[in-house]
């Protein structure tokens, strides 16, 4: 009964590549889905964001690492910035990070589970709620 969803964004965060391309990519996620059994739906989202948009994990973020000092910062402080962000998305990735007042860069810092950002993605969604109908047979 529960959803899974995977991310797949560009390395670089500011890309966005040509639609035909992005077209490209998608199928050829689609195809490295790997072999689900039946009664599990994959459904392959392709969004371009306008501004700099988290691919967060969610509430399994349990930690984050800085890698200016080595300590772990507040997920509190990461909250409150995906709060403050989550309308219009991220103009830019500078931060100052409150563990050592290091001036670094968001996807510098390093996330357990993994978050990205990125103004392209392709979402694989994974469910098993059973057969919605069609399929094979
Ligand atoms: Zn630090």
């Amino acid at each position: 009964m529960s959803d899974d969803v995977l991310s797949v964004i560009p390395t670089d965060p500011h890309w966005q590549p040509e639609p035909a391309a992005a077209e490209c990519a998608a199928s050829l996620v689609e195809d490295l889905a790997p072999g689900l059994p039946d009664g599990v739906d994959v459904e392959i989202d392709v969004t371009w964001h306008d501004v700099l948009t988290i691919v967060d994990c969610g509430q399994n973020l349990q930690k984050i690492g800085c890698l200016q000092c080595g300590a772990s910062i507040d997920t509190e402080w990461w909250a409150d910035l995906l709060e403050a962000h989550c309308d219009d998305g991220f103009a830019t990735l500078a931060v100052v990070v409150p563990c050592c007042g290091a001036a670094t860069s968001l996807d510098a810092l390093e996330y357990d589970w993994p978050c990205g950002f990125a103004r392209f993605e392709i979402a694989i969604w994974i469910s098993s709620r059973g057969n919605r109908g069609g399929g094979n047979a």
